[in-house]
Parts: structure tokens; C-alpha cells; sequence
């Protein structure tokens, strides 16, 4: 393959433009392949939310492949601008990837006809062999199309030696554009919430980076005139000795840059906390879920309420700490929900920030599993909750909600587990302000 347009396409969060790092280290590989990669970046071509006739100018290009990068909240977008698409050039390729399309992939081919090929999970390795010309069949990690059947190949190998991949390919686009620049030191999680799909995604396994590989990263952003990142991994803190030894170099290297990142409240202690303050760190965020010491162990979170008001009594000495919660778990009865509310009150009480989702019963989460058959659509919720259909006329909106509504085990991302108490929940969180 000698060129291929990459788009990612997500709307500005909260008006800020992030860094999209995924499709940039697959850039970085496409390049050492010897293709020429047209990259472009929704967010900073367009200043305003989502809509169908800027996803369809963004995807014109002259070249024969388009890969396309979105989270689940894009899906129906980009599936509507790719029928426009591949109607008017059916002898382009569309391959798609990331997290949204990874985790229904094969729903999502036998849905839509106009996608040629999806990438499943880490993508450097398939795309490196997409772009060589491996006939697809020969390629582990991908559904594709062949004829009128769609075509699961065996799944790909985790990537173990991660310092083997390139570094982002920063020249691809404008580092001062972004407000926020990501690194990743792991991908993956150990962890069993049964809410997330991000550690089955990876196979509930870890793989890391060795600091030397991360820090020539972080380096080469340094030069570039960052001075401020954020750590993306689903748990950075997972593997203490080596954050501890991250940190001293870092210190040691007196870059003069900030950084935030994700914590886990059962893997904190005031000694990493401190150790990451005075390396620079000045923000956490933590997954609290539940104020319910009974919806904590349903979801198999492995957190208490006293670790949990502990811990962010400790984080809050040293950063800025962000606290998120959720609501709408099928056995959340309003007892638990108003625990849930009443521990929000205590840790925005002691200073932390603090965020509340509905829960998003994403695919291959055990909650899906278990509770897919009470999938329920409602636009008054989505309206409320996902901003992205706000650029729509009535009529795009329409379009995709009855979308969304036809393959609620393709966007069940939108879709929340009905319950007896889903309405009144909902009542008393618009009448608090929350939503
Ligand atoms: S929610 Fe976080 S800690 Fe839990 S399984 Fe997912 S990534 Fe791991």
C-alpha cells in the first residue's frame, strides 16, 4: 500500500483537544512501512460537536484506504457518513478500529456493508500486514468481508515487548493544537470490574514499557515544547516498585514538566502519593463507582468505603484529585444510589472533584452479559447525556437514533439496564443538578 488516509474522529471534550496517541503510534508503524500516512484529526479541523457533513469532508480523500479511528459515542456518525461514502466510491477500503468497533466487531460487519475490515484490540502488528498486502485471510486480529460472508480471522497476540513500537508520530500533526497530551507506559488491566470492557479487551493482562523507552518519549515531547502530560494507562500504579523508580527519574531529569494520571484506590499508599508529587504529578483520578459497600462487591471493584474516604483524604495532601462515580447498576436499589450520592457529598466535602456517568452496559462487560436482555433506549436520558447529537438537525437525529435503536447490541453503549428505579433516579438527579 503506498498511501492511506487516518482519521480520528472525536469532537472536542468540554472544548479541549486531546491527543489522539492510538491512531499516532499506528501511523508511526504504517510510515516504517513505507506508507504514506495522511493524517487528520476531527477535533482540530472542527472547533464545534460532531456532524455528518463535517465527518463526510474529512473522509473525502483521493487515497484508496481510509482507516478510522472512534470510541462507541462516534459510532453512529461515522457508520452514516460511511454508506454516503462508499455508495458514491465503492472501490474504497474502509477499515475501521479502536475501541468502539473492536468490541462488536462482527455484529457490527453483518450490520453494515460499507466496512471492508475491522481491527480487533492492538493494532500495530494488523496493520502493518494490511499495509504489506498479507491477503486477509492470513491476518490474525481482523473481520472482514469477503463476498457476501464476514470472515473472523484468529485473534492476534499481545504486542509483549512494547518498547518495540514507535514512539507516536507527532510530525503527523501540530503538538501546540492540543490541550492535552497523553502517554502510555501499560496497556491492559488484571483487574474483574464487571462494568469494563477495557480488561477483557486485553485479555485482563498487563504488558509495560521499561522507564528508559517511556522516559526518551516523554523527552522528545519536552523538546517539542510540552510541559504538561497525562498518563492514559488503565492503571498506571499497578506495579508500585516500577512507578516508584519512574518517579526518580524523572525528578532526576529535571524536565520541569507536570503530568495526572489514573490511580486505583487499593493501590495507594501516602509514600507512591508523595513520591509522585515531587516528580511532578499533579492530578488523580479514581474509579469509586458506588457509595454501597454492596454494589462494590457485586462489581467486583475490590474497594471499601473507609480505603476509599482514606485514600483521597491522602491524595488530596498532594493533587489535585478527581473522584468518578456511577449510577443505573441493574441491582442499585435506591438505598445504594443514595449512598452513592451521600459519599459524592463526603469526598467533594474534603476536596475532591467529583463526576457521576450512568453506566454504560458496554459489550463484552459482565454486566452486559449478564443483563443485555434489559437493554433499554431512552432519548430523553441520551439527550441528556451525550452532547454529541447536539449539532444534529431533528431529521440527522432521527436518522440516528432509529439506528441506535435497530442494533442495541451494536450501540448499547447509549442503551442503560432498565430497572424499577432508572426514572426516579433519574428525577432526583436532575432535580440535584447533577445532570
Ligand atoms: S475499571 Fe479500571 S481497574 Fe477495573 S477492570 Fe477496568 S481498567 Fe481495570
Amino acid at each position: 500500500m503506498k498511501s492511506m488516509t487516518l482519521v480520528n474522529i472525536m469532537p472536542r471534550l468540554g472544548g479541549e483537544t486531546t491527543l489522539p496517541t492510538g491512531l499516532l503510534y499506528i501511523a508511526a508503524v504504517l510510515e516504517n512501512t513505507g506508507c504514506q500516512v495522511n493524517f487528520r484529526d476531527y477535533q482540530v479541523t472542527y472547533e464545534g460537536g460532531l456532524t455528518l457533513q463535517h465527518i463526510s469532508d474529512i473522509l473525502d480523500t483521493p487515497d484508496e484506504t481510509i482507516g478510522i479511528s472512534c470510541l462507541f459515542n462516534a459510532l453512529p456518525f461515522v457508520l452514516h457518513a460511511l454508506r454516503v461514502l462508499k455508495a458514491e466510491t465503492p472501490e474504497k477500503t474502509i477499515i475501521l478500529g479502536g475501541p468502539g468497533p473492536s468490541s462488536v466487531a462482527e455484529n457490527m460487519m453483518q450490520a453494515f456493508p460499507y466496512i471492508d475490515v475491522i481491527v480487533r484490540g492492538e493494532g500495530e502488528h494488523t496493520i502493518t500486514e494490511l499495509a504489506q498486502g498479507v491477503p486477509y485471510r492470513n491476518v490474525k486480529g481482523i473481520v472482514f468481508r469477503s463476498g457476501q460472508t464476514v470472515i473472523t480471522t484468529s485473534p492476534r497476540e499481545r504486542i509483549h515487548d512494547l518498547d518495540e513500537v514507535p514512539f507516536p508520530a507527532c510530525d503527523k500533526i501540530d503538538l501546540t493544537q492540543y490541550d492535552h497530551v497523553g502517554v502510555i507506559t501499560a496497556r491492559g488491566c488484571p483487574y474483574q470490574c464487571a462494568f469494563c470492557e477495557v480488561a477483557p479487551l486485553w485479555g485482563h493482562h498487563t504488558e509495560r514499557r521499561s522507564i528508559p523507552n517511556v522516559m526518551d518519549e516523554i523527552t522528545f515531547l519536552h523538546d517539542y515544547g510540552v510541559t504538561d502530560f497525562h498518563i492514559n494507562d488503565d492503571t498506571f500504579v499497578l506495579d508500585e516498585k516500577w512507578v516508584l523508580q519512574f518517579c526518580k527519574v524523572l525528578q532526576r531529569e529535571k524536565l520541569d514538566m507536570t503530568w495526572k494520571c489514573n490511580g486505583r484506590v487499593d493501590l495507594m499508599s501516602e509514600n507512591l502519593l508523595r513520591a509522585m508529587a515531587q516528580a511532578g504529578c499533579i492530578g488523580i483520578q479514581y474509579g469509586i463507582e458506588s457509595g454501597s459497600e454492596a454494589v462494590l462487591k457485586r462489581i467486583r471493584k475490590q474497594i471499601s468505603i473507609p480505603q476509599i474516604k482514606e485514600v483521597l483524604r491522602m491524595s488530596i495532601q498532594y493533587m489535585d484529585t478527581i473522584a468518578n462515580f456511577m449510577w443505573g447498576f441493574p441491582f442499585e436499589t435506591m438505598e445504594d444510589f443514595y449512598e452513592t450520592i451521600y459519599l459524592m457529598g463526603v469526598v467533594a466535602e474534603m476536596g475532591a472533584q467529583v463526576s457521576l456517568f450512568l453506566l454504560a452496559p458496554t459489550p463484552l462487560s459482565g454486566i452486559y452479559q449478564d443483563y443485555f436482555h434489559q437493554l433499554k433506549f431512552s432519548e430523553e436520558l441520551i439527550s441528556n447525556l451525550f452532547n454529541v447529537f447536539d449539532g444534529l438537525s431533528y431529521k440527522e437525529k432521527d436518522e440516528l437514533f432509529h439506528m441506535i435503536r435497530e442494533y442495541p447490541h451494536i450501540f448499547s453503549g447509549f442503551y442503560h439496564v432498565h430497572t424499577a428505579h432508572i426514572e426516579e433516579k433519574f428525577t432526583v438527579l436532575k432535580a440535584a443538578g447533577f445532570i
